[in-house]
């Protein structure tokens, strides 16, 4: 079985105070313990969240570059995330694509950089509104993720896979069980057939978009739902509520 995964992803929210407030929710929990829990920490909190939260919850970064180091001001490597002991990255974000302009190439170097230094990956997909209402959903979704299967190689034991579906975040319009089942079932199907039934069988796929403490039983009950990542919810209590949806 694919083990439960969800992850927080905070974006550019919080202070101390709000993180002090998020962790100690986590510690009261409780967290269903066979589901795997990531937050998603702005890269300047990792080190304290670190020092903070309880090694059985993973922290990863929003983001980093795709060398190890240099002259590359403003940015962060894998190496230095490691070596505040994170342990994962997020790569690929629609907003990353959308507001910073990533394309699919860079994410992949992204993401092949991470993984030859050791971080877990991440690595989100998704379709916007307008490539949805022109049937492109899938076409979009294999592109991004055919990007990505040289940077990955044989290491898909450190990459989830994140559908998140940008029509679908920051809009409380959450996709439907059945659209995101559709979506899931079909990349699974494509992984079968350009990777191996191994590793389609074996991958987890997460879904993000608008996903709350209401909403998420019923998607995590999608049977190619893996798990979920999750924005805005992430910063409040119900977190806990989602990490247990499949309780
Ligand atoms: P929301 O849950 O706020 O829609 O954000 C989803 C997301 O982008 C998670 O990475």
């Amino acid at each position: 079985g694919r083990k439960f995964v969800v992850g927080g992803n905070w974006k550019m929210n919080g202070d101390k105070n709000q993180i002090n407030e998020i962790v100690n929710n986590l510690k009261k929990g409780p967290l269903d313990p066979n589901v795997e829990v990531v937050i998603g920490v702005p890269a300047i909190y990792l080190a304290y969240v670190k020092s903070i939260v309880p090694d059985t919850i993973g922290v990863a970064a929003q983001n980093c570059w795709k060398v190890p180091k240099g002259a590359f001001t403003g940015e962060i490597s894998p190496a230095m995330i490691k070596d505040v002991g994170a342990d994962w990255v997020i790569l690929g974000h629609s907003e990353r694509r959308t507001i910073f302009g990533e394309k699919d190439d860079l994410v992949a170097q992204k993401v092949a950089h991470a993984i030859e230094s050791g971080l877990k990956v991440i690595a989100c997909i998704g379709e916007t509104l307008d490539e949805r209402e022109a049937g492109k959903t899938e076409e979009v979704v294999f592109r991004q993720t055919k990007a990505l299967l040289p940077a990955i190689g044989s290491n898909w034991d450190k990459v989830v896979l994140a559908y998140e579906c940008v029509w679908a975040i920051g809009t409380g319009k959450s996709a439907t069980p059945q659209q995101v089942q559709d979506v899931h079932a079909s990349l699974r199907n494509w992984l079968s057939t350009n990777v191996s039934a191994d590793v389609a069988a074996k991958v987890r796929i997460q879904y993000g978009g608008s996903v709350t403490g209401a909403t998420a039983k019923e998607l995590a009950a999608c049977p190619d739902t893996d798990g979920f990542i999750v924005g805005a919810a992430s910063l409040k209590p119900e977190f806990v509520d989602i990490v247990n949806a499949t309780q």
